[in-house]
């Protein structure tokens, strides 16, 4: 590590200088634990074991919405408020998408600019590229690390698509759903399973003539959320109205998720909760090295057009060339 520095230092020295707060070497190595490189994993691994003691004493806060929902405004207003209220903050994204469409959620520099000036804040781009399911583990591996550096608050921001939302519900606290106030049926469009992972309902851009059609949605939901059944964690869901650009409903959001965690720390649920979803990562990294090791093997490599070719030309069968290849790669090793 830290390759382009130059300099060899030891995890142990490593960690020391993210304890500190050393914003440049907290970035560097969370490039390292983006990293596919085998010697880059191995050392990553080694430093965020040694940084253990000194995670998981921030909020991990998840926020999801489709795109033009006002995540970033939201983010860069919340994120400003709690800076103004002594809060170290770290914004991280889960972007599986990023890679195909325009809507790579933290991409682009301009958003959130006066966040990104901010001291006490830091933002993290999403890694981009395909990583064989990798990303969430990664930025697993962020939140411990900016734990470590002393964060207090970790926003996960991820777009309202595909599998992302499950992958986020998993790895923070507190997951808020941002919805707009629409014409018509108000819950049309959202997925039944998205609301149902949320702890908290923001409905956005509740000003100027949207005001009214906010409060309305608002009192909808609040009555939609009440039919489902109680969360695991006994905690009702609750919804809010919020104008990014007005600055309301900040302040309120955020004494909202301050009930949630006293909530689940008097319980003992967020402890459960927590190791729950650390075990979730381990069979969830068994699954993704498993493949990762698949795909790199030599002999997976040499032996995979001959298998394709005979399965196009129906002499084998597919099942039992998929069996047939990993017999020979686990050969004597398991
Ligand atoms: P994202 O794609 O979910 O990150 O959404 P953005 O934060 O980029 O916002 C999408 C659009 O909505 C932008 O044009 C914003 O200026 C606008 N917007 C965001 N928040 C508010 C708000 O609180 N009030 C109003 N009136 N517009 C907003």
């Amino acid at each position: 590590m830290l390759r382009n520095t130059g300099v060899q230092l030891l995890p142990a020295d490593i960690a020391e200088q993210i304890i500190a707060g050393n914003r440049v070497v907290l970035a560097q190595a969370i490039t390292l634990a983006e990293s596919q490189r085998p010697q880059d994993v191995t050392l990553a691994h080694q430093l965020i074991t040694t940084l253990l003691p000194n995670t998981g004493k921030s909020v991990r806060i998840g926020i999801t919405g489709v795109p033009g929902v006002g995540k970033s405004t939201f983010i860069e207003a919340f994120g400003t408020w709690l800076t103004s209220q002594q809060k170290k903050i770290a914004v991280l994204a889960v972007d599986p998408s990023s890679s195909k469409t325009k809507g790579s959620i933290l991409g682009d520099k301009t958003r959130m600019e006066k966040l990104a000036r901010n001291p006490n804040a830091f933002i993290r781009p999403t890694p981009t590229g395909n990583t064989l399911g990798g990303v969430a583990n990664r930025t697993r591996e962020t939140i411990l690390l900016c734990e470590a550096a002393g964060f207090d608050v970790i926003l996960v921001e991820t777009v309202g698509v595909g599998q992302s939302e499950t992958t986020v519900r998993n790895m923070v606290d507190f997951f808020l759903l941002l919805l707009l106030a629409g014409a018509g049926d108000e819950l049309q469009g959202i997925k039944k399973g998205i609301m149902e992972m949320a702890d908290a309902v923001v409905i956005t851009k509740a000003d100027g003539e949207n005001k009214k059609a906010a409060a309305l949605a608002c009192a909808n939901y609040q009555q939609a959320l009440h039919l489902f059944n109680a969360a695991d964690s006994g905690w009702q869901p609750k919804v809010l109205t919020s104008s990014a650009t007005e600055n309301t409903g900040i302040a309120e959001t955020w004494q909202l998720v301050q009930d949630y965690m006293e909530h689940v720390q008097t319980t003992g649920y967020l402890e459960k909760y927590r190791q729950a979803q650390n075990r979730n990562w381990f069979y969830e990294s068994i699954q993704t090295q498993l493949l990762q090791k698949i795909a790199l093997s030599e002999k997976v490599n040499a032996n995979l057009a001959r298998f394709e070719s005979e399965i196009m030309n129906n002499t084998l069968l597919p099942s039992e060339a998929a069996r047939q290849l990993l017999t020979e790669v686990f050969r004597g090793s398991i």
